[in-house]
């Protein structure tokens, strides 16, 4: 164990484009606060989240000017995503939590590398029970999901609910989400809530009863990829073929689709292909939160709106979540505070290495036990 008396904890303004979501609200920062830690936060660093700097200082932050002045003597750094040029300005040695992504964005690599910080890309933390609490992947997806089936209810030209009107009879939407996992089961609910039929269609057969608890129905196309710890594995060839041929005759009967399928580290399966969406109704709108990892379907855009040339709009909207800003953010915010509670104590930070939350987190990745970990993972300069 090393240990840092009297630590500060920043937050700066959030520069990536689009992002309004912030790493600590007042709430938090009151309980890092707590924790021991002076807390500084960026002059409207929580606006865009709807967190105002007097919100703030009444929970006993210090207010800073620029990112230059709020980073620069920070111990322990918390962020959403930050740029590369965010990371150069924190101090050698300094720790950052955050989605940080190292892999994805060399550039950020390089800047951890080259500041020696002890780096925590939260998307990287184990999901196990103990760690649901600090799981920004779920507590993310899940404003993603809820989104996603928005956008698509404000996309298609149809009701979703059932309507009875002096006008005649209005058949509910059908709409079927693509991918049970987090974000999936969320945008069930949603699409549920606002009276749709829903169908929910996922290869971990595990998905059948969540699906069925939120009011869905199970799309059974006889292909199972249950892979290890309730991840799913890739399809085999055979398997996919067969999985698609009796899709493409389900799409037919849909309205809206909402796609959310992924394998964990590689690009997002290609679940919906060109000549699916060809033989859809025209009118139809297929959401694709997948866009990010180069989305479910082959004609998606991402960050685009597009028409497939038969009347079906295909939306591939990127950084749903931070649509959600406020509620995403206390979220978020409540996420990091769980995590770094493991190492920041009555003002002091201290690592045990032995804790696999922290040595399998830590980036460069530790992949070993976590007593092999110890003997890797970084030493506190100070
Ligand atoms: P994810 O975002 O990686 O994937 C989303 C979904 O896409 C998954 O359900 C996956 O099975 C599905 N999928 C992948 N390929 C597909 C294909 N070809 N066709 C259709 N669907 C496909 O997953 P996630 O939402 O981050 O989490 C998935 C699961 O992980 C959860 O449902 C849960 O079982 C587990 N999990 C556990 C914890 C915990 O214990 N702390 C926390 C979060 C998630």
């Amino acid at each position: 164990m090393t240990a840092v008396q009297g630590i500060t904890v920043a937050v700066a303004r959030e520069a990536a484009p689009g992002e309004r979501r912030v790493a600590a609200t007042p709430e938090t920062c009151k309980k890092l606060t707590a924790l021991g830690a002076q807390v500084r936060v960026q002059r409207g660093a929580g606006l865009a989240a709807g967190f105002t700097d007097d919100a703030y200082a009444s929970a006993g932050a210090q207010l800073a000017e620029d990112a230059a002045d709020t980073l620069g003597q920070a111990d322990l750094v918390l962020c959403v995503q930050p740029q590369a040029s965010t990371l150069s300005q924190l101090k050698q040695g300094a720790v950052v939590v955050g989605m940080l992504a190292p892999q994805a964005d060399p550039a950020r690599g390089e800047a951890i590398g080259a500041r020696q910080l002890i780096a925590f890309p939260l998307e990287l933390l184990p999901r196990t029970t103990r760690a649901q609490a600090m799981d920004i992947l779920s507590s993310q997806a899940g404003m993603a999901g809820y989104k996603a089936t928005l956008i698509a209810a404000q996309l298609a030209p149809r009701f979703f609910p059932m309507l009875t009107t002096a006008a005649g009879t209005i058949r509910p939407s059908k709409v079927l989400i693509v991918g049970a996992g987090v974000a999936g089961l969320q945008a069930i609910a949603t699409a549920k809530r606002l009276g749709a039929q829903v169908e929910g269609f996922d290869v971990r057969p595990e998905t059948r009863e969540q699906i069925e608890s939120l009011g869905g129905k199970f799309l059974d196309l006889g292909v199972s990829a249950a892979g290890e710890g309730g991840y799913a594995r890739q399809l085999t060839d055979e398997e996919r073929a067969l999985q698609q041929q009796r899709l493409a005759d389900h799409l037919k009967t849909v309205d809206v689709i909402v796609c959310t399928a992924a394998v964990p580290g590689r690009p997002a399966p290609k679940i919906i292909t060109a000549a699916m969406v060809a033989g859809m109704k025209p009118g139809s709108v297929i959401v694709d939160l997948a866009a990010e990892t180069g989305g479910n379907c082959e004609l998606t855009r991402p960050g685009e709106t597009v028409d497939s040339g038969s009347g079906v709009a295909i939306a591939g909207p990127l950084n749903l979540a931070s649509m959600g800003a406020v509620h995403a953010s206390e979220m978020y915010a409540r996420n990091l505070l769980n995590f770094v509670s493991l190492f920041v104590k009555d003002g002091a930070i201290a690592f045990d290495w032995n804790d696999e939350l922290l040595a399998k987190t830590v980036w460069p990745r530790h992949d070993d036990a976590p007593g092999a970990a110890a003997a890797n993972a970084p030493q506190r300069a100070g």
